[in-house]
């Protein structure tokens, strides 16, 4: 099913290869729902929505004023016209506007038949029910014509649009009360390792809180994902078989962190010989090397790393962009830009690092980065103290202050 290469013939993975394999292996889900469109953010939509309306529906004022017909301007001189009512927000002026008259406007209300031109209240003189206009007073101004924004018919959101909350106002504008979009991916995720503690318990010698799955909990909260926590799996085969075989079943992906590598108590890669096609790769990238990618069933299954920074840049870079795919949200490589490095960092070639840092703008608007203190993979400390990733590619043999370097924003971290 999945070409793998082996670990023998090729053992470091880069990590474009790792993407390409993953991307060949999988497919968006299958499924739609419908939805309200008050429940829409963030959801893909699966067919593409186009205006039963015309927006501006009528044609209306742009400003507080006067509202009057092009025909009675002079131009030589000021010129009064008579007012002979308004018209309202939501309650249109009800008669019809003869030649010499005009009447009072507000912002968004319908404009008669006969008014193509609004002047600003500001610019007229009003004695009673005379209104006197500036001789230059200019024609058309200031009224929004009928289908300006969004004409009967015109394409509002094409599929696969994932949508954002400018798109929910803008379908709304158009009267859409209700959208098709893909169903949820179902993710269940779990820690595995027998050094594992709840929060809440004391911390016996030798145990750890499990910190990953709060990450992950986090990292996957977006609309197009329904996730299963599935808790911390202790180090014993029998239990962690009876997980995958039971997530398998009613989830698209299973996540998991820790035992991915082939420790002693690592039985991940010997259950998932048993139970399904997932291969075990060393990628090219650091933190992470260690990352398993396969399928159970039709379930995808992602093994990453336990060390915490790991879990996080893997995530990232390898298991976002697939969670993106069968979310069936359109492919976007995220921006990176260029800052220069305040630090000198320490790298040696071979793998393509991220490493942490803190990115500012000066008021010149250039972009300065700094390393976010120690870069080991378990240390969470300068991970949540960074906005940003410094990409050193596997080449690099370390950066001194003063050089360029790439840099991308950390998924889920403020900027
Ligand atoms: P492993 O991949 O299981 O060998 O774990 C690598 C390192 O990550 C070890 O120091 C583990 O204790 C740590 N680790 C594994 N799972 C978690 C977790 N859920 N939360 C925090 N640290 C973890
Ligand atoms: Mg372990």
């Amino acid at each position: 099913m999945i070409d793998f290469c082996s670990q023998e013939s090729n053992p470091l993975l880069s990590i474009d290869a790792a993407l390409e394999r993953i991307k060949a292996a999988i497919h968006p889900v299958a499924g739609s729902e419908k939805v309200a469109l008050k429940n829409a953010l963030g959801r893909v939509l699966s067919e593409s929505v186009y205006s039963p309306i015309n927006s501006p529906h009528d044609r209306n004022a742009a400003m507080d004023g006067y509202a009057f017909s092009s025909r009675d301007i002079n131009h030589e001189q000021p010129f009064t016209l008579s007012l002979v009512g308004t018209s309202w927000a939501g309650n249109p002026f009800k008669g019809q506007l003869q030649p010499g008259q005009c009447i009072r406007i507000f912002t968004g209300a319908v404009t008669p038949m006969q008014a193509d031109s609004v002047v600003m209240q500001e610019q007229v003189q009003a004695n009673g029910h005379s209104i006197l206009f500036p001789a230059n007073t200019p024609s058309r101004q200031h009224v929004r014509e009928v289908g300006e924004d969004i004409k009967q018919g015109d394409l509002l959101c094409a599929h696969p649009k994932k949508l954002n909350a400018i798109d929910l106002g803008l379908l709304a504008s158009a009267g859409i009360d209700e959208l098709t979009v893909k169903r949820p991916v179902k993710i269940a995720f779990f820690s595995t390792g027998d050094e594992l503690t709840a929060l809440g318990q004391p911390l016996a010698p030798g145990k750890i809180y499990d910190s990953n799955r709060y990450t992950l909990s986090g990292l996957l909260d977006d609309a197009c994902y329904s996730i299963t926590d599935m808790g911390v799996i202790a180090d014993n085969k029998q239990l962690l078989e009876d997980s995958f075989i039971t997530a398998a079943k009613n989830h698209d992906v299973i996540i998991t962190t820790g035992g991915a590598s082939v420790g002693e108590a690592d039985y991940v890669k010997e259950i998932l010989d048993r139970c399904g096609e997932v291969n075990f790769w060393k990628i090219a990238i650091k933190p992470g090397k260690p990352l398993a990618f396969g399928k159970i069933g039709s379930c995808c299954f992602f093994g990453l790393p336990g060390n915490p920074v790991a879990v996080i840049v893997t995530f990232q870079f390898i298991v976002a962009p697939a969670l993106k795919q069968l979310s069936g949200a359109p492919d976007s490589k995220p921006l990176q830009l260029t800052a220069t490095c305040t630090t000198a960092l320490k790298k040696a070639p071979g793998r393509q690092e991220y490493q942490r840092g803190i990115l500012t703008q000066d008021h010149n608007g250039e972009f300065f980065v700094a390393s976010s203190g120690k870069q080991g993979s378990n240390i969470l400390s300068s991970m949540s103290r960074a906005n940003c990733y410094i990409v050193l590619p596997a080449e690099c043999k370390g950066v001194q202050a003063g050089d360029k370097v790439r840099v991308e924003l950390i998924m889920g971290a403020k900027t």
